[in-house]
């Protein structure tokens, strides 16, 4: 019988909501418990596929191809039981979307169908799909309390309360104390607020977690207590880490884990966190550091790339290799030049739409190619990889993809259904059906040739990753790239290119798929991890030493 913790947020949005409830996760996986994580979106959109990266973040996609918010990225990265997948996001379009179908159809036999019981019973019903059978499923809810928006959401979650009773369901509310410089005081009264508009709509929280810049003392925790009605221990400080790792051990030092399996009447061992202390020693003592540069755009919003900054992250972990990332505009690149990448051991080209900067990132391959420098290439990336290869290696003047240049007289990338005259191919997915109808989504397998780069970086011939594209490279141009010295290190079930690289070349791997989604801090991911030790290789005097994080 699976219990629930709901994570409710109050003060402001930003908090880091979604990392306290993936390290919540992980204190309580550390116990020996199965966890199933949820997040529940108030916005409209039915999924966050269609939304700007500026504005909402990475689109994180799930093993099942589900298009979700970026916080699934970090409950995978901190919760090895928590996979995500089609029940775990859902967002208010979504929920109204699938009411609205049912009216339709004629399910609620002629009733008014209001948002108290039937928005809330369709949330209900999700969220328990959502938590499957684990031991306990955390969700967490988006927004802030007091959000009109979010209402609805907070109602089905003060009824699951009702109805699964309290030693099944425990409420933890996440507010910000300040701190104010002019009066060198800290102020409670922004928390005490947050918890009255909680209760005001039914929800005694059982648990505050209070972030602040430094430990919060203890007669603001007592303080805090007696105003909020929640018990003292309860009372939670999470202050800026330096590191996110270090935040399980700071959550089960003040003993977090225990009072939520407590309430739920759980008798367990003591929670093991020796993996994520490793995680933080590996990354306090590092053996050398290497530059890599990221090529992008929308560089100046970190978040659009979270997990792949993660990945590679990791792979300084693996290697305990410290890694600066040095995010580059590639429009930078078409107007300034290339001098940035100078100075780099390692670039990476992440995925991407649009057309922005897409010179840039081609000259980015060059350069890296031109020049010994490690290079992965991610989605985009590949596609940049194989144009650049088919321009200058393979003599095909304007190679382009099809998404950039209709008219280009080799349209090296291209969607299917441009390239199937040749090939007599069938292809449904076409760039008129709906957004998001269109892509490559999610976990598909892929062979790699036998002692490629891939196939050693892998430890394998045979993988599974996820995708999240249009485009494919066209397998009309691959014999004539071959010959030119591409590799094409793997391949799809259905003969789709799925990895290139460039022997002789120190480290020049690309994928068509997004290796960053599979990548967590604990196990680490062999392309990055492989990715980084030939970026310290590439950093002179320094030997790899892969060490186990
Ligand atoms: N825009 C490219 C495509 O749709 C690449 C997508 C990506 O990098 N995720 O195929």
């Amino acid at each position: 019988m699976t219990s629930y913790v709901f994570i409710t947020g109050g003060v402001v949005s930003s908090l880091g909501k979604g990392i306290t409830s993936a390290c919540l996760g992980a204190i309580l996986e550390a116990r020996g418990l199965t966890i199933s994580m949820i997040k529940l979106d108030p916005y409209i959109n039915v999924d966050p596929g269609t939304m700007s990266p500026f504005q909402h973040g990475e689109v994180f996609v799930t093993h099942d191809g589900t298009e979700t918010d970026l916080d699934l990225g970090h409950y995978e990265r901190f919760v090895r039981t928590a996979k995500g997948g089609r029940h775990s996001n859902y967002t208010t379009g979504r929920i109204y979307e699938s009411v609205i179908a049912k009216e339709r159809r004629g399910d609620y036999l002629g009733a008014t169908v209001q948002v108290i019981p039937h928005i809330t019973d369709e949330i209900k019903q999700g969220v328990k799909k959502g938590a499957g059978d684990a031991d306990i499923c955390l969700v967490e809810i988006g927004g802030t309390v007091g959000d009109i928006e979010s209402l609805p959401f907070l109602e089905a979650i003060r009824q699951m309360g009702i109805e699964l009773g309290h030693d099944r369901v425990v409420y933890v509310h996440l507010t910000l104390v300040p701190y104010i410089p002019t009066s060198s005081e800290i102020k409670t009264k922004p928390t005490q607020h947050s918890v009255k508009e909680l209760r005001s709509i039914g929800i005694q929280p059982d648990i505050l977690v209070c972030r602040s810049e430094k430990p919060l003392p203890d007669d603001e925790r007592k303080k805090i207590a007696l105003f909020t009605n929640v018990q003292e221990k309860a009372v939670i400080s999470a202050w800026d880490a330096d590191d996110l790792y270090k935040i399980p051990a700071m959550m089960h030092d003040q003993g977090l884990d225990g009072i939520v399996t407590r309430q739920l009447g759980l008798d367990l061992p003591k929670a093991d966190l020796h993996e994520w202390d490793a995680i933080v020693e590996a990354k306090q003592n590092p053996s050398a550091e290497v530059n890599v540069a990221m090529v992008g755009k929308y560089m100046d919003l970190k978040d659009s790339y979270i997990s792949l900054v993660e990945a590679l992250q990791h792979g300084g972990i693996h290697t305990r290799t410290r890694v600066k990332i040095h995010y580059i505009e590639s429009k930078d690149i078409e107007e300034q030049g290339i001098d940035c990448l100078k100075e780099m051991n390692g670039i990476v080209v992440p995925g991407g739409f649009g057309d922005r900067g897409i010179e840039g990132k081609i000259d980015t391959v060059r350069f890296a190619r031109e020049n010994g420098i490690p290079y992965l290439g991610i989605c985009l990336g590949l596609q940049v990889a194989v144009i650049e290869a088919a321009r200058n290696l393979a003599g095909l003047d304007g190679a382009m993809s099809t998404e950039f240049d209709k008219k280009t007289p080799h349209p090296v990338v291209a969607l299917i259904t441009e390239w199937q005259d040749q090939t007599g191919d069938t292809e449904e997915r076409s760039e008129e059906s709906d957004m998001g109808g269109t892509m490559r989504l999610g976990a598909q397998s892929v062979a790699l040739q036998q002692g490629t780069l891939a196939a050693t970086s892998y430890g394998s011939t045979e993988i599974e990753e996820r995708h999240r594209h249009r485009y494919e490279v066209n397998n009309n141009y691959r014999d004539r790239l071959s010959e030119a010295g591409l590799v094409f290190s793997g391949l799809s079930v259905d003969d789709l290119v799925e990895m290139v690289e460039l022997p002789g070349h120190p480290f020049f791997l690309a994928s068509q798929f997004h290796p960053e989604f599979t990548s967590n801090p604990r196990d680490g991911h062999p392309l990055f991890t492989s990715f980084i030790a030939a970026a310290r290789e590439h950093n002179a005097g320094e030997l790899p030493e892969a060490a186990e994080a």
